[in-house]
């Protein structure tokens, strides 16, 4: 079983059954040994593509994507939720992202300097739910007219539309700990075949 599935198994709060909390590891206190375990499957996983940048969307993000983009030696471009005033003359792509855990949508963005039609992307976020900040990201990629080579997903929710609504884009999506139900207060984990 994989480092990050057995801190889920230990370190997690089942709130109800649609949103698990990982405050201690990942989401608010972060374990630099999770996240280096989390960062080698992602780039044993996906080691073959051709990556020019890696992506993801603030705040949570943001730690697992920059150990990936170290290994591949590449950028980390993350989408920022709010547009600082330092942007404001910047050329941008933007997109509209409905957040599952606040069930708000926000206009997320980037500036056009840093993706580019010669970009091979790929995405890493914490949580995979409904697969709106994968697609928000995805978008701003097809407006630059760049290519996102694949997902990678830290905890997946496969109880959840996420994974369907990638994969019918034609992305690879690959999640490290895929969750099967948080019903009972409990963690039951997708069979690994
Ligand atoms: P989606 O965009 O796929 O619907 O949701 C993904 C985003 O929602 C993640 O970036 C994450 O921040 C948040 N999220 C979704 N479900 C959960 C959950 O069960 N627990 C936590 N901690 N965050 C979640």
């Amino acid at each position: 079983m994989s480092y990050l599935k057995q801190k889920m198994l230990t370190d997690s709060v089942v709130v109800n059954e649609n949103v698990v909390k990982v405050d201690s590891f990942l989401n608010h206190q972060l374990d630099p040994v999770v996240l280096k375990e989390i960062s080698k499957e992602f780039v044993e996983y996906f080691k073959e593509k051709e990556i020019t940048k890696i992506m993801t969307i603030e705040a949570s993000g943001i730690a697992p994507a920059i150990l990936v983009a170290s290994e591949f030696d590449v950028p980390m471009l993350f989408a920022k939720k709010a547009e600082p005033s330092t942007m404001k003359n910047d050329d941008q792509y933007s997109t509209d992202v409905h957040s599952f855990t606040k069930n708000t949508t926000s206009r997320v963005l980037v500036s056009t300097k840093y993706l580019s039609p010669d970009d091979k992307v790929l995405i890493i976020d914490d949580f995979l739910a409904n697969g709106e900040a994968a697609l928000g990201l995805m978008d701003l990629v097809e407006q630059a007219g760049g290519e996102t080579v694949g997902i990678g997903i830290c905890v997946e929710k496969s109880f959840q539309p996420g994974r369907q609504k990638l994969e019918d884009k034609g992305v690879d999506v690959f999640s490290i700990a895929r969750i099967a139900s948080l019903a009972n207060n409990e963690i039951s984990f997708v069979e690994e075949e």
